[in-house]
């Protein structure tokens, strides 16, 4: 099949790490590409970069119509935005715990929510939510994340039911541990703890993420739907 090359992409958090390498793999393959990024600024070059923060829905809203007025309407989401606040659970405050659903819950479905007409419109559509292994894992210091990172699949599996018959797929990509700002944060022996759990044997690249997202959203993938695709060298195995 000759894949389809003119989608217009808006992948959230676009300034860099995941989001960053799956907007340049989205322009290497022809598509039209926006990046939201909390400065405004940063994304790839031949992306157009607009400024939005996800917990914020008019900045969101100001974001998403200056896409719709420069590219057109969004045919490809890639929720990707989001943010750890780690702490064991009798440590984490109730802050550490509604900041991070607040990004990397609430602020997909806003996100889904502001593309989603167009896509009904277009009778095509594509959303791809960035969970995370931990989703369904689970993980000690992650309450918070684990409990956004799962709601994503209930989430796109609704989505699914709800708009499925109008051309648009949901799904829900879950890598693994992939080398960026955020595992950077880890402590030298969470790494090696976490390598010596990994088939694979290494840890992922932001590559190994971006063809799988591109390839979700190519023309081959159009009749998966409410699927959660990992992405973890075997880390999270009997999801
Ligand atoms: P990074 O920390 O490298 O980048 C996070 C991105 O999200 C940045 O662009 C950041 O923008 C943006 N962001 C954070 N908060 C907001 C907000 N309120 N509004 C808008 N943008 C925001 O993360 P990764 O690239 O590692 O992760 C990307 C996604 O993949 C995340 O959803 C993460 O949970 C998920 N993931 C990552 C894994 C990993 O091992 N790295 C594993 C599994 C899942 P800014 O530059 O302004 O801070």
């Amino acid at each position: 099949m000759t894949d389809t090359t003119d989608r217009i992409v808006l992948v959230t958090g676009g300034n860099r790490g995941i989001g960053r390498r799956v907007a340049e793999e989205f322009l290497r393959r022809g598509h039209r590409v926006a990046v939201t990024s909390r400065s405004g600024q940063g994304g790839p070059d031949g992306a157009l970069t607009v400024r939005a923060d996800v917990t914020d829905a008019a900045s969101l809203d100001a974001a998403v119509g200056e896409v719709e007025r420069e590219l057109g309407d969004v045919g490809v989401l890639v929720a990707n935005a989001g943010i750890t606040r780690d702490r064991l659970v009798l440590r984490m405050t109730e802050d550490d715990f509604t900041a991070v659903v607040d990004t990397n819950l609430t602020g997909v479905f806003r996100t889904v929510k502001r593309v989603l007409k167009g896509q009904i419109r277009a009778r095509w559509g594509r959303i791809i939510l960035l969970s995370s292994v931990v989703g369904l894992y689970g993980s000690a210091g992650q309450v918070n994340y684990a409990s956004a990172k799962a709601g994503l699949v209930g989430m796109a599996r609704s989505l699914t039911r709800e708009v499925g018959s109008r051309g648009i797929t949901a799904n829900v990509v879950a890598p693994g541990f992939i080398e960026t700002d955020m595992t950077a944060e880890l402590t030298d022996e969470q790494r090696a703890r976490y390598l010596a759990a990994i088939p694979a044997g290494r840890f992922g690249s932001v590559e190994d993420v971006a063809r799988v997202i591109a390839w979700l959203a190519s023309d081959d993938a159009g009749y998966i739907s409410g699927a959660v695709i990992p992405v973890d060298g075997g880390l999270g195995m009997g999801h």
